[in-house]
């Protein structure tokens, strides 16, 4: 049986990096959850660790979901950022060539890992009226002030700031090397709005032409998108400090409210111990592992380990991953096939429904036990080997649909059964390409035919001029 949030036949739990405990999952709003996950930066394709809160997230959303809950899911792009003016430069394009580029590409990504839409994806270029408006109040409320057209957060005009993370104002400024800013009041304050240097975008403000600094996006998109108080607020967990800790600063001191209710955070997928992140270099970018291995399968590598815990990054776990989540897929597979070929009239053993209802409960059990998706995944392995043990050519179709049903019940709550567009590239796409390089070659201009080429071969698209017209294929 689903749950059902209306009635209160729920009980969840889920670890609360604020209380640093495991609390019940209270909503603020009955049926409804607001949740608010922090998106990437866009300058390059997402490696494997962005992927992880991407997939995580979007399976707690999709078991909110199945208990019974409504839940308006926000996911903002970090649009402007130095990493993202770096690449412009070096490519000598603008700001948005880039961002508009791996927004796409993030978003293909994402479909391609079965994550749900969001409700909301703000992209923070599209907020700046908001961001000064939301500027402007903490300076009239005295948490933030102006010198040299920056703007900081007087951090220690708030006296809960480091409640998050469990940090505290006066050994963050013992523990800081960095020099005391010469505009800055106090160490560990941060900048709000920065001004305009050349070369950079910039929009006008009251504190003159300048951008804003990263954390305050956040607490604007969230107010905007979902109100003042929020249910659950989430990332990776080298979001705790700094940036979570000072949205809930911008937020609080804002709107006078706590800000959410509930914090969850990823850990990172490592490599050799570090965690994998562009900066290092130590990075796999989700395209490039697609090419060897299906979406399908990093979607279920992800959700074999618990969500707090850390995952080790090997070609190697993937592999075997990849046989794991073969298994279910046969016995989809074997599913299919049976119902396709089956009888109205069959014998079937219906103990096979008492037995998957046990394991489905403990599914359930795992679920609700702060999202444990490692030991849910275990139920699931035991349906796959009891449907395998019961079904047969002799079964009844009813029989067999049932058995398939129940399997992609759970299946779907961490979406891992599902078909996906293989190619990063969609079929239009590619074809407006070849077009583009034969009217090239038709004007004799083979450089930008082999340009061309190249490209799509890049994307793992080869093509070949037959007889017959050009042909393409997947490498
Ligand atoms: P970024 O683009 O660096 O802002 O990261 C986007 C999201 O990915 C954030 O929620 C990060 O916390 C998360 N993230 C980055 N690197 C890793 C990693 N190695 N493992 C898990 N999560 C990560
Ligand atoms: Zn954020």
């Amino acid at each position: 049986m689903k749950g059902d949030a209306k009635t209160g036949n729920i009980n969840m739990k889920l670890y609360n990096t604020l209380t640093r405990k495991k609390e019940e999952f209270i909503p603020l709003d009955e049926n409804k959850v607001k949740m608010y996950v922090c998106g990437p930066t866009v300058y390059d394709y997402i490696h494997i660790g962005n992927a992880r809160p991407y997939v995580v997230f979007d399976t707690i959303r999709r078991y909110l979901e199945y208990k019974g809950y409504e839940v308006t899911y926000v996911q903002n792009f970090t649009d402007v950022d130095d990493k993202i003016i770096k690449r412009a430069n070096e490519e000598g394009v603008s700001m948005e060539v880039i961002s508009n580029r791996y927004i796409e590409e993030a978003l293909k990504d994402a479909k391609a890992l079965n994550v749900k839409q969001p409700s909301y994806a703000p992209r923070v270029t599209n907020e700046i009226k908001e961001i000064i408006e939301m500027i402007q109040t903490l300076i009239e409320k005295g948490h933030a002030y102006e010198k040299n057209g920056n703007v900081f957060f007087d951090t220690k005009s708030f006296s809960e700031y480091g409640k998050l993370s469990g940090k505290k104002l006066e050994e963050l400024e013992i523990g800081s090397r960095i020099k005391l800013d010469e505009a800055k009041k106090n160490e560990t304050d941060f900048v709000l709005w920065k001004p305009k240097k050349e070369g950079e975008p910039a929009w006008e403000s009251p504190w003159g032409e300048g951008r804003p600094g990263w954390h305050i996006e956040c607490s604007v998109m969230a107010k905007k998108y979902l109100g003042e108080e929020i249910d659950i607020h989430a990332g990776g967990e080298d979001l705790v400090f700094p940036h979570h800790e000072n949205e809930v600063a911008q937020s609080e001191c804002c709107n006078e409210k706590q800000f959410a209710k509930y914090w969850l955070h990823n850990g990172f997928i490592n490599v050799d111990n570090e965690k994998m992140s562009k900066s290092k270099g130590n990075f796999f970018t989700v395209r490039d592992i697609s090419k060897s291995i299906p979406y399908d399968v990093i979607r279920f590598f992800i959700l074999c380990g618990h969500y707090r815990a850390p995952i080790n990054f090997s070609k190697e776990t993937l592999e075997s991953s990849k046989k794991s989540l073969d298994r279910i897929k046969n016995c989809h597979k074997n599913l299919n096939h049976l119902i396709a070929n089956a009888k109205e009239q069959g014998e079937d053993d219906n103990s096979l429904f008492d037995e998957i209802e046990k394991h489905k409960k403990d599914f359930i059990e795992e679920m609700d036990n702060d999202f444990n998706t490692a030991n849910a995944i275990t139920s699931i392995f035991e349906i796959v080997r009891l449907i395998n043990s019961k079904v047969s050519e002799k079964s009844s179709k009813s029989y067999l649909e049932k058995a398939l049903s129940e399997l992609l019940e759970l299946c779907n709550i961490l979406g891992i059964l599902y078909e996906y567009e293989e190619s990063s590239i969609d079929k239009g796409e590619i074809q407006e390409l070849i077009n583009k390089r034969q009217e090239a070659k038709k004007n004799k201009d083979y450089k930008l035919a082999d340009e061309i080429r190249d490209s799509l071969k890049e994307k793992g698209i080869l093509l070949q001029d037959t007889s017959a017209g050009v042909i393409w294929s997947k490498i």
